[in-house]
């Protein structure tokens, strides 16, 4: 169904590209998918939009069709996510969320439960006080999301149940492994006991209860390196033949050149 010259959209803006003289190109997610759209003017002093359409806030917004892009024609502030812009850290932190998200993001498809997580995430950056555990609860929603749902409980080689002791994860097989078939495998990371039982909270419970938890420094930089690493694998194995694709252009034309 072709959408209506004007339409009204929730969105959450992930990235913006400074255009012209005083024009942005923003990156939206919305809960129908990610939309790019042209705000005029707002890079100037008066504008009365500019105030609404910082990045990572969520606004409402009317949009227009354009030629070539959706142009933005009003905007109200819905949630500003206000801790964010008052610490480099947690800008950080949410910039990581936004480009990840940027990454996934179909257009024209519906969204709504990752349109659900980012705020989710966004919200925890800007109020809670445990940065490094509200990126690991993301990372662990997205790769869900994603449909890439680490196996926690059971070993994924020979289906018994984990018991509470060292284990190993595998990237390649999405989750963690016994022992008996671990131990000694190429291209698997030991998992320690306090680590696992992290990971299982995050999957069983809902962020307001996430926040109360402690991690340790030690625990958190295991669970970094496995949940980074993990999510970086999969985004890799389903963008690479876009990786491909991008590589071999530039290479075309700067053999042109
Ligand atoms: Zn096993």
């Amino acid at each position: 169904m072709p959408r209506p010259r004007v339409f009204r959209r929730e969105g959450i803006i992930l990235r913006e590209l400074d255009y012209a003289e005083a024009d942005r190109i923003l990156t939206i997610l919305t809960p129908a998918g990610k939309v790019s759209a042209l705000a005029k003017g707002v890079r100037r002093v008066t504008s009365h939009k500019a105030g609404h359409l910082g990045l990572f806030s969520r606004v409402s917004l009317m949009l227009a069709q354009g030629r070539n892009l959706d142009i933005v024609t009003q905007a109200e502030g819905i949630e500003e996510f206000e801790g964010l812009r008052k610490d480099l850290e947690r800008f950080s932190y949410a910039s990581y969320v936004a480009e990840v998200v940027d990454r996934v993001a179909p257009e024209d498809e519906d969204v709504s439960s990752l349109y659900d997580l980012l705020m989710v995430a966004l919200r925890w950056f800007s109020e809670e006080e445990d940065l490094v555990l509200g990126a690991r609860l993301f990372e662990l929603r997205l790769l869900e999301y994603a449909g890439y749902q680490a196996e926690l409980f059971e070993c994924v080689s020979c289906q018994t149940r984990l018991e509470a002791e060292e284990n190993y994860f595998s990237n390649e097989m999405g989750g963690l492994l016994c022992p008996r078939c671990g131990a000694g495998r190429q291209g698997v990371r030991a998992v320690s006991v306090n680590a696992q039982k992290v990971l299982r909270y995050l999957a069983r419970h809902e962020p307001e209860i996430i926040r109360g938890l402690r991690v340790s420094p030690a625990t958190h930089a295991e669970l970094e390196a496995l949940l980074m690493g993990y999510l970086e694998y999969t985004l890799e194995r389903d963008l690479n033949s876009a990786h491909l694709i991008r590589r071999l252009k530039q290479e075309l034309s700067a053999g042109r050149g």
